[in-house]
């Protein structure tokens, strides 16, 4: 496993709609690997492919109920919202107020190819949300009603 650099907010790859993942192979395992290892070294809840720079829809999650690895996800429901802080590995320092659902349940494809569902509410919802954004080209500045200061934080 290595360590991944995490791409910044103004990089143009941010933009970039990413591709499915055909191959469920070491090269997507190693990425896999790097991506929960690069998440945790700078304690995020979530990763994208993109933000390290490669434009395939996998994304990890770790909420604190442990990894979740998501291959090519789709959001397949949605119920009620939840309007709170969120911050993003590649706009370090920055949180705005952003409004997501409060349960979504997503369906996708594990390391090796396998499909499934998995719900998700609260943290986990928007850490869903938030990510799968990431591979459509999707910041969460582009959602947030507004920019927090840091000393808003604990109210939002
Ligand atoms: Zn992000």
């Amino acid at each position: 496993m290595a360590l991944r650099n995490i791409l910044n907010e103004d990089e143009e790859l941010l933009r970039k709609t990413s591709r499915e993942v055909v191959n469920f192979d070491r090269r997507l395992w190693d990425l896999l690997d790097d991506m929960a290892e690069t998440m945790y070294e700078a304690n995020g809840a979530g990763l994208a492919a993109p933000q390290v720079g490669v434009l395939r829809r996998a994304v990890v999650v770790d909420v604190g109920d442990g990894l979740i690895e998501l291959i090519n996800p789709e959001i397949v429901s949605k119920k009620g919202k939840q309007t709170g802080s969120e911050g993003c590995l590649s706009s370090p320092g920055k949180y705005g107020l952003v409004t997501r659902p409060m349960k979504v349940k997503v369906k996708a494809f594990d390391r090796n190819g396998k499909p499934f569902t998995v719900e998700g509410s609260e943290l986990l919802a928007r850490a869903f949300c938030h990510e799968i954004d990431h591979l459509n080209g999707v910041l969460f500045q582009d959602l947030a009603e507004r920019m927090l200061d840091p000393d808003e934080l604990e109210e939002a």
